[in-house]
């Protein structure tokens, strides 16, 4: 494990006496602005420019990685594996429209760039760096892929089972992923859809709560020991589950869940046993589903272990446009009236979202969406009685089209004097090719977060970031926060959100666009 260790030589090496890099560590000293807003009594605002100093310490040593998915048998799990490969493989296969090579399309840490500046050379000519190359990451070629399903397929006849990939793709990666093999996971039958009964072969035996735990910390320590990883990130990628009762003495606090799960109480979910097992073998978890995985004794487990989570449900397509296309509206000044969301899939996901309980943790999830772009506009909507658009999302199961989702959308729209617009979206795509990108993107900047520490003025000592990682928002439906801190869903705002924080981790002001140099010379 040590030799594949590389602390990597930054690839943007930044000149300013407020940075340094030493030992493996950059440091940057960041002068972060702000405006403080006074509201006075007699309605003005007074808006206080201020200016606090903060330090990060960002280890630059690029870990060997772990990813171990549950549900890794699903058509996420088997997609993600079975592109890696292809990826590390630089594979090539025929479709009906020519030769295909890989790639890491979708992926925001892989596919995207960000503007670094200007070019020293020509003010004119803006320079953008593949976003992979902001800071020391792991590459998702070099995943040490791994997990848990309760169904026993190897990774070969999961992705068969998936039919998400071309066929002469899976031909190539067969005998690999054949070898691949699901752990034994944890079934609760009650909390995911009956129709995934007859899925469940490969399930930990008994119904003691605890010694599940136990078995799962056990596997992850064995995997972690088996291929000589440094750290582990885990990652639900399993059905939906319903919520899970929020219930005093059992999953409220810390202390209670832990002796909750000694007692197998029957509101500790699947996904709550591989929380709980993450944080205290010290692994960031990941929850890509719905559900209330982090019940506020998860939460302050893992503020306690100082272990970091992220979360809620990824954010891949009908969501991800909506929370682009409500802030286009919202910030041009036309009102969402209503927003009428339909979606039809066919994937096993579809079917398990076809009872209430599970369509619940979704309808849920996606609901609340467009709450802070509403919220920011008080000439369209009155904050006072708390006005908000009409917000409708309807899931069916269709078999016939398999992961092709298709998702339809109408924005109807008051524009200027009362007039009327009408939005219509009809998105088609595999589902899973939209999942799949995101779990590199959660896998690589949640570990990449964890390996940031900081200190303010006030601060003796470095820490490590809050325990709940909002800068993946981006990737998430139904994003995570600090408690008490506001949630952002629009997608623009999230996407230079997390740009901000990488250039600060790097010692470098938030891209201005004023963009003097082009208006005042
Ligand atoms: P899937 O049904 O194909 O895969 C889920 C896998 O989890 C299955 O193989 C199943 O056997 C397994 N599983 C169920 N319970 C388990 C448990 N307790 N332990 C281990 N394995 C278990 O679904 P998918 O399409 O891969 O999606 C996975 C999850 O991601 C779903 O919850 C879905 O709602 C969520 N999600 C997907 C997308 C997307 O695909 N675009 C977007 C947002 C959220």
């Amino acid at each position: 494990a040590a030799q594949q260790q590389q602390a990597a030589a930054p690839k943007i090496v930044v000149a300013a006496p407020n940075v340094t890099v030493t030992n493996g560590t950059i440091h940057s000293k960041y002068d972060y602005s702000t405006t403080k807003v006074h509201k006075l009594p007699n309605g003005q605002y007074r808006a206080e420019p201020v200016t606090k100093t903060y330090e990060f310490a960002t280890s630059s040593t690029v870990p060997r990685l772990g990813v171990m998915l549950v549900g890794w048998g699903g058509n996420n799990g088997s997609t993600l594996t079975a592109s890696i490969i292809a990826n590390r493989r630089s594979l090539a296969w025929e479709t009906r429209e020519g030769v295909q090579t890989a790639n890491y399309y979708g992926s925001l840490v892989m596919a995207s760039t960000v503007k670094l500046g200007v070019d020293a050379e020509d003010a004119t000519k803006e320079v953008f760096v593949p976003l992979h190359d902001m800071l020391p990451m792991v590459h998702p070629n070099d995943f040490v892929l791994g997990g848990w399903d309760i169904s026993g397929h190897n990774l070969a006849d999961a992705m068969d089972r998936a039919r998400v990939l071309d066929p002469d793709l899976r031909r190539q990666v067969r005998d690999e992923m054949r070898a691949l093999k699901p752990l034994p996971s944890v079934y609760y039958p009650d909390f995911i859809a009956a129709n995934q009964e007859d899925r469940a072969d490969n399930v930990i035996s008994g119904t003691d709560k605890q010694a599940h735990l136990e078995q799962v910390r056990r596997d992850m320590r064995e995997f972690k020991a088996a291929h000589g990883l440094d750290k582990l990130v885990i990652l639900w990628t399993a059905n939906t589950e319903r919520f899970a009762e929020v219930q005093t003495g059992v999953n409220d606090t810390a202390d209670n869940i832990l002796a909750a799960i000694r007692r197998s109480e029957a509101e500790i979910a699947p996904s709550t046993i591989f929380a709980v097992a993450s944080i205290l073998e010290g692994h960031t978890f990941i929850n890509g589903s719905p559900q209330n995985t982090f019940v506020p004794g998860v939460l302050e487990l893992a503020e306690r272990h100082r272990v970091h989570l992220g979360g809620d449900d990824f954010k891949s397509g009908q969501t991800k446009v909506k929370s682009v296309i409500v802030d286009f509206l919202v910030n041009a000044g036309i009102k969402p009236l209503s927003i009428a969301s339909y979606n039809h899939l066919g994937n096993n996901d579809g079917k398990n979202l076809s009872e209430h309980k599970q369509f619940r943790s979704k309808e849920i999830s996606k609901s609340s969406v467009v709450d802070d772009m509403v919220a920011a506009n008080h000439i369209l909507y009155d904050a006072k009685t708390n006005e908000h658009p009409d917000h409708v999302v309807v899931i069916k199961y269709v078999p016939a089209v398999g992961d092709s989702k298709r998702a339809l959308d109408e924005y109807y729209n008051e524009i200027f004097m009362g007039g009327r617009n009408t939005l219509s979206m009809f998105n088609t795509c595999e589902d899973s090719l939209l999942a799949s990108p995101l779990i590199i993107d959660l896998v690589v900047l949640g570990e990449l977060l964890s390996r940031v520490t900081y200190k303010t003025e006030t601060m003796r000592e470095f820490d490590s970031l809050h325990a709940v990682l909002s800068p993946l928002s981006y990737m998430l439906k139904a994003p995570l926060v600090p408690q008490g801190t506001p949630v952002i869903n629009s997608l623009p705002r999230q996407r230079a959100g997390l740009e901000a924080f990488l250039r600060a981790l790097v010692g470098l002001p938030v891209n201005n666009e004023a963009n003097l140099e082009w208006k005042c010379f």
